[in-house]
């Protein structure tokens, strides 16, 4: 197990945030040490806008056994696939180890920048599908102990669910499908031209989720958002429900750029805050 004091800007996508003590944990010993503690589980850092005062609790990053993840091979006569694997793996791999063994059912989530583990938390998805849709099966570590919960009792809706309070996913069992690789081909395609015209830049993804038969982006773009800036922020003029950290940027900034948007219009935050903003 390592433990260091880091910044958090190292380990999330849009670059902001201050110092917390990083447990990255490889066994079930290190789990149960690290939760011995307050704590918050870090994935990829993709849907994270950290203070720039950091955390005060340790921050579980998942390693070694946890993010492991092989497809395998379906058995003879069988159609389909159901690995259990690790929630620390990314989930941008196992969709390019799914597309090159001709396995379907992880398309709709080509180019989310997620850990597999934050990919159930957040129920992350996109018009052509979710991550519950693929789920079979979630191993969540809470109370000192592994649980194995079928995916209709953890409360699974449009970028949400209902994990157990603390609860770490430590590994899911999905399940995959043989199919034509030009089919394969086709959906990741069409999931990835969808994605045209969103920005390149450092950011947290979007952050405010759609209102019911809208979208966030729309309305901003609407109310004349795109490009403001607050020191290293900005809306991006590509898209207007992505704040990007055009370089030097504090969490300040972005929080700044989201109170802005929000004294206009009613959104509910995509992206999720940790520790004190102003
Ligand atoms: C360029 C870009 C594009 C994006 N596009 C999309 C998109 O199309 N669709 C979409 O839904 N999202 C999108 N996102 C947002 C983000 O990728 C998702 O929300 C993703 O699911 C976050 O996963 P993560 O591993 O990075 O989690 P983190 O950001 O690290 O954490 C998010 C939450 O999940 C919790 N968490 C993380 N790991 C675990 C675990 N093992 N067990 C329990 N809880 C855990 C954290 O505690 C936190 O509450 C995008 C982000 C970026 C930067």
């Amino acid at each position: 197990m390592k433990i260091a004091v880091r910044p958090l800007a190292e380990l999330t996508t849009l670059g902001v945030g201050g110092p917390a003590e990083v447990w990255e944990v490889e066994t079930p010993a290190d789990l149960l040490e690290a939760t011995s503690a307050p704590y918050r589980i870090l994935g990829n850092g993709s849907n994270l806008l950290v203070a720039d005062s950091g955390v005060p609790e340790r921050v579980i990053k998942l390693g070694g056994v946890f993010s492991r993840a092989e497809l395998g091979e379906p058995r003879e006569g069988d159609a389909h696939v159901t690995p259990w694997l690790g929630a620390g793996a990314l989930l941008p791999a196992l969709v390019q180890q799914a597309r090159q063994k001709g396995l379907s059912g992880l398309e709709p989530l080509a180019g989310i920048p997620a850990s597999l583990g934050g990919a159930v938390r957040m129920n992350a998805g996109t018009r052509f599908g979710e991550m519950a849709d693929a789920l079979e099966a979630v191993e969540v570590f809470h109370d000192g102990a592994f649980h194995v919960y079928h995916p209709s009792e953890l409360g699974f809706g449009y970028r949400r669910s209902n994990l157990p309070a603390g609860g770490i996913v430590t590994r899911l069992r999905l399940r995959l499908y043989k199919r034509d690789p030009a089919e394969i081909e086709e959906l990741l395609r069409q999931v990835e031209a969808a994605r045209q015209g969103q920005p390149k830049r450092k950011s947290a993804g979007c952050a405010f989720k759609n209102p019911p038969d809208d979208s966030a982006g729309r309305l901003i773009d609407q109310a004349g958002f795109k490009g403001l800036q607050r020191g290293g922020a900005m809306i991006s003029l590509e898209h207007g429900n992505f704040v990007i950290n055009t370089g030097g940027a504090r969490a300040a900034d972005v929080w700044e750029l989201v109170k802005t948007v929000r004294q206009t219009l009613p959104l509910e935050l995509e992206l999720e805050i940790w520790g004190e903003l102003p």
